[in-house]
């Protein structure tokens, strides 16, 4: 018996489960040893049958509680896919402003009939047994993740900043260009690919797991920075996470 897997959506711009489809000849291999069983962007057919469920989006609102919930239920393994899941992403930005402003923003004179809460990671709701960070979602780590899961090992997730991965590429740091970045508090795994097609890293794949101590303390340093510098920067993937740095 395959195992059967689905893949959920909530508040996102679906562009990682696009990763999925996307996955171009990986996909016979996928599907040669997995079952989907749900995957609302690419199949009609569904069933809440399943032993692994992938979660894309964030949790911003009460009734994807209670979907979230039952998704958990059903499943042995969770595994949070992309930022918007592992993090609360781009959509946590809403959290620094006040709701009713946001909801009017968005909503106009029918915000009273739009159910919005602040912005939370999936692991704010329910328990997740693995991360797969980015946004997008790296196709190679996902496949990485999946075949992990299959053979029942605990997939490796790195926990070490992007500057490492960026050095190893023989990327000219950009502090070096007076550019800004948030490499050195930032988890790894993408390969730097952002530095390498010649931008900064931006934090997609949200800090690394203890910035105070594992952060690249040597960059900050030459450059003048700390920690707070570094992470008051750019909000665009930190919103759910700074209170707790
Ligand atoms: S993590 Fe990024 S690419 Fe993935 S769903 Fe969220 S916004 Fe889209
Ligand atoms: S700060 Fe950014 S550009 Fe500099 S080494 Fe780190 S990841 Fe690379
Ligand atoms: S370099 Fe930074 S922003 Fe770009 S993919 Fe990696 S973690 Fe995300």
């Amino acid at each position: 018996m395959k195992p059967r897997v689905g893949i959920f959506d909530f508040a996102s711009c679906e562009g990682c489960e696009l990763q999925i489809v996307n996955l171009e000849e990986d996909v016979v291999g996928l599907v040669s040893v997995v079952d989907v069983v749900s995957f609302r962007e690419a199949m009609k057919e569904h069933s809440d049958d399943y032993d692994i469920a992938f979660v894309e989006g964030s949790i911003t609102r009460e009734s994807d509680e209670t979907r979230l919930k039952e998704i958990r239920a059903n499943a042995k393994l969770l595994v949070a896919i992309g930022a918007c899941a592992t993090i609360g992403g781009i959509n946590a930005i809403k959290n620094l402003q006040d709701i009713e402003d946001v909801k009017r923003y968005v909503y106009g004179d029918e915000a009273k009939y739009f159910e919005t809460y602040p912005t939370r990671p999936v692991d704010a709701v329910v328990k997740v047994d693995v991360y797969v960070h980015g946004c997008p979602i790296d196709r190679d780590e996902f496949l990485g993740v999946v075949k992990a899961l299959l053979l029942g090992k605990t997939p490796e997730i790195a926990n070490y900043p992007v500057c490492v991965e960026c050095k190893q590429a023989e990327n000219v740091c950009t502090f070096e260009e007076g550019q800004f970045c948030m490499g050195p508090v930032t988890r790894a795994g993408c390969k730097a690919t952002c530095i390498t097609e010649g931008s900064i890293c931006w934090g997609c794949r949200g800090f690394v797991d203890n910035p105070n101590t594992d952060a690249q303390k040597e960059i900050l340093e030459k450059y003048g920075l700390d920690l707070k510098d570094v992470i008051n920067k750019f909000r665009l993937y930190t919103a759910c996470s700074e209170t707790t740095q």
